[in-house]
């Protein structure tokens, strides 16, 4: 069994200021989400949206949830005014909807727009350029109960650092475009999140500010 509590203490003590950690708890029991709690973390990944809900009741409240998977919109409003974060924004179609829904139920989300910089063709996102052009088009302006926090993505999952180091650098150097020259007037826009277990430290160096970690915490999952 893994050391839950020591890989807490050791993961925080290794992260520079201004670098959170987000557990990623995914397919773990709450018993091990209660070691971290108690080892002092307090961001939690989910990324399927029952699972999240289940745990959300059996953990304090002072647990901020951060739903990380592929968000299905007849999901949405289950979720909505439940997490902390919304992180994995793949579609304009789905932030508009999580905007509609947060209208209709009193609240604000706060979200990350997820970028596809990586080999895989199965993962869910923006490319930079459709990203950019989102940003140009100003389409955030019509938002009324979201607001855009940053952007996450993950680089290709890969042995070649010099592949994962550069598309953790296209997700920063997006964000950085973004915030400087496209939408400087966007506020709060200061979030990336981006590493894992395996790539948190590159990520770290091309300018992560929130990295997601599963299984350097809670071990290997049971699928
Ligand atoms: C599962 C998952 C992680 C955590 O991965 P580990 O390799 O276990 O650290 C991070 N981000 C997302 C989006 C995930 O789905």
């Amino acid at each position: 069994m893994p050391d839950i509590a020591a890989n807490i203490k050791r993961i925080h003590a290794s992260l520079p200021e201004g670098v959170t950690l987000c557990a990623v708890s995914k397919f773990h029991p709450v018993e091990a989400l209660r070691e971290a709690y108690d080892a002092g973390q307090r961001v939690f990944g989910e990324s399927r949206v029952q699972e999240l809900l289940a745990k959300t009741g059996q953990l304090p409240a002072d647990v901020r949830w951060h739903f990380i998977g592929h968000l299905q919109t007849n999901k949405v409003r289950q979720l909505v005014g439940r997490v902390a974060m919304i992180e994995s924004v793949d579609s304009e179609r789905l932030l508009h909807l999580i905007d509609s829904e947060s209208e209709r139920a009193g609240t604000v989300s706060r979200v990350l727009m997820q970028l596809h910089v990586a080999a895989e063709e199965t993962k869910f996102g923006f490319t930079p350029e459709e990203l950019i052009d989102f940003f140009r088009r100003r389409a955030f302006e019509s938002l009324r109960a979201t607001h855009i926090c940053g952007v996450m993505g993950m680089a290709s999952n890969t042995d070649d650092s010099e592949r994962v180091k550069a598309d953790f650098m296209r997700i920063a150097d997006t964000f950085r475009a973004i915030r400087t020259d496209i939408a400087p007037d966007l506020r709060g826009f200061d979030t990336v999140s981006m590493g894992m277990s395996g790539d948190y430290r590159t990520a770290i160096e091309c300018g992560s500010t929130l990295v997601r970690i599963g299984t350097d915490i809670f071990g290997e999952r049971q699928y």
